[in-house]
């Protein structure tokens, strides 16, 4: 039995795999724990193998409450599959640990770490010690990733820099559902890193971009905003819908962000408060009256323009906030007044009385954006030139294809921003892969000892990516293997690598099918630390579930 995973349907009809729990069985000893654990990540392997590459598939999952989610992003159908078996899970940290530090390549680590473990399955089988495999396995990944580094270009003194970030961000846009578009979500990546970036450091903060998605119009309805959205609008309709500092001959637009609510406090009074006649309540009114005039007095004595409110307020401060030409929005939740404050370089105030001119937020606009026929509106901040923060509109038909769009620009911005940081390249579509793959094999004929084998072995799970690609692609996989390994050699490059989409040549350079250096480099070295690790545990016990 290769693999333990079955699909199964509920008495709905909706697909669900079922992992077969191994932990409930027996514990496990020695080389027969090891075999089982391989098996229960080879299943889990199988799932997202047929997903990787420009041509790999989309998944579709249900979670048990019936939402749906769409998508081909690696990190993102391991995370979602429910599973029992312990060590299925350490191949679902695997793709996360990539995901988190890199962003991309969440598919391929998981397939290269289990081609790994099947080869360090027969391994074990021909009698190797676990210890020595797993040894083998470090040396080879060194050598590998020796040869990675030395085959990488350095793309950040070219003069295009920028059309080289683009035609990358565009590339991994390409498995995606995006993928028709990719040309303008790439170039939001782009624009976005830029925008927010810190040159000296070639660092990128990514929490100064933002991604927000939307229900509703097109995907190419997706645009880049230099600033925040807020779902939102002002909160009486005849305050003006835009407010422009460049058309005020303005040099910005202030904001006082408040967290105090525009309502007069409470008559302190322990007791009931009894009007009885019409010159109490008169007096009431202008008790209320009063404390709004002064609230507005503090905002209007600061200097701003604009105020954005945590709370809400009546009808009557409304009304005054618009007598008082002090457009007001309400109901701002507190993470977006954060994030206003960061975009607009302002304070949060808790009380009117703090107000002043350098608590302020600035911004060169604010306005509210409307969507085509539907009534729905949201407001933007436009910020000036000083602050960056970005954010992502994107658009789609429905929930399940913005999700998606947003998972796939995160992926182009991580690329992005990696090469940013460090701007090597590697050439994808396996030829990567394949240059390691023959610079491990050669060391491996080099070798006497047992390193030898664990060296083909690493060396031919290594193949599995161009191997996956290619099958992925319609390609024979082992033709197309023993193509790009003999023009590699031949032609001494390792940019040739698997035509994916047929386009008439095997040379990634051309094709700019690029992958940043360090996001192959840290695939490799998570891929074989996992597998170090699995080959390490010989005994699984489950709190709580084994009987011993
Ligand atoms: P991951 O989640 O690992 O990034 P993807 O499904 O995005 O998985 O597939 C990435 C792989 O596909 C990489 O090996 C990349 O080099 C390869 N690839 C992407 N675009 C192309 C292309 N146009 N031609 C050939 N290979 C491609």
């Amino acid at each position: 039995d290769l693999s333990n995973a079955i699909v199964a349907q509920d008495e709905m009809g909706r697909p669900f795999i079922i992992v077969k729990d191994q932990g409930n069985k027996k514990r496990q000893h020695g080389i027969d724990a090891k075999k089982s654990h391989i098996l229960a990540a080879r299943s889990i392997a199988s799932i997202i193998k047929t997903s990787l590459g420009p041509r790999g598939l989309d998944k579709i999952l249900i979670s048990p409450d019936g939402d749906i989610t769409i998508t081909n992003d690696g990190a993102t159908i391991l995370s979602q599959i429910q599973l029992d078996n312990e060590i299925a899970k350490l191949l679902v940290q695997l793709s996360k640990a990539q995901d988190d530090e890199i962003g991309d390549g969440t598919t391929g680590v998981v397939v290269l770490a289990s081609a790994l473990l099947d080869q360090s399955l027969e391994l074990i089988e021909k009698g190797i010690h676990p210890i020595k495999i797993a040894n083998g396995f470090d040396e080879a990944a060194k050598l590998a990733i020796n040869k990675l580094e030395s085959s990488a270009d350095d793309i950040g003194d070219e003069a295009q820099f920028d059309q080289f970030l683009f035609k990358a961000a565009r590339t991994s846009l390409g498995s995606k559902i995006v993928s028709k578009e990719h040309d303008k979500f790439a170039q939001m990546a782009v624009d976005a890193v830029k925008a927010v970036m810190d040159k000296e450091r070639k660092d990128v903060d990514f929490d100064l971009i933002r991604l927000q998605g939307r229900v509703g119009g097109a995907i190419k309805d997706s645009t880049l905003i230099n600033g925040v959205i807020l779902d939102k609008d002002f909160s009486h309709p005849q305050m003006p819908k835009c407010i422009d500092a460049a058309k005020l001959g303005k040099n910005d637009i202030k904001l006082a962000i408040l967290t105090c609510p525009f309502e007069p406090p409470k008559p302190k009074t322990k007791h009931k408060l009894d009007i009885s006649s019409v010159e109490e309540y008169e007096k009431l009114q202008n008790y209320e009256q009063d404390k709004f005039k002064e609230m507005i007095k503090y905002v209007k004595d600061a200097g701003a323009d604009v105020v954005i409110c945590q709370w809400g307020f009546d009808d009557e401060a409304n009304h005054l906030l618009l007598q008082n030409e002090l457009p007001a929005v309400r109901w701002v939740g507190g993470q977006e007044l954060e994030q206003i404050a960061i975009a607009t370089n302002g304070r949060i105030v808790p009380r009117f009385q703090d107000l002043s001119k350098d608590k302020l937020g600035s911004c060169s606009k604010i306005y509210e954006m409307e969507f085509g026929t539907t009534k729905d509106r949201m407001l933007v901040i436009e910020q000036t030139e000083k602050s960056k923060t970005v954010t992502c509109f994107l658009r789609g038909s429905n929930k399940m294809i913005v999700d998606e769009a947003q998972r796939a620009l995160h992926d182009s911005l991580c690329v992005v921003r990696n090469l940013v940081k460090d701007s090597r390249i590697v050439y994808g579509g396996g030829a990567a892969e394949v240059t390691m793959s023959l610079a491990v094999s050669e060391e491996a004929d080099k070798q006497r000892g047992i390193d030898q084998y664990a060296f083909r072995a690493f060396s031919q799970a290594l193949d599995t990516v161009p191997m996956t690609l290619a099958e992925n692609s319609g390609l024979d996989p082992i033709e197309t293997l023993s193509l790009l390994k003999s023009k590699q050699i031949k032609e001494n490059v390792s940019i040739i690598g698997v035509d994916c989409l047929g386009k008439g040549t095997n040379d990634m350079k051309e094709l700019f099918v690029v992958d940043p250096f360090i996001g192959k480099k840290q695939q490799i070295l998570l891929a074989t630390q996992l597998c170090r690790m699995i080959l390490k545990i010989d005994n699984v016990i489950i709190s709580g579930k084994d009987e011993y």
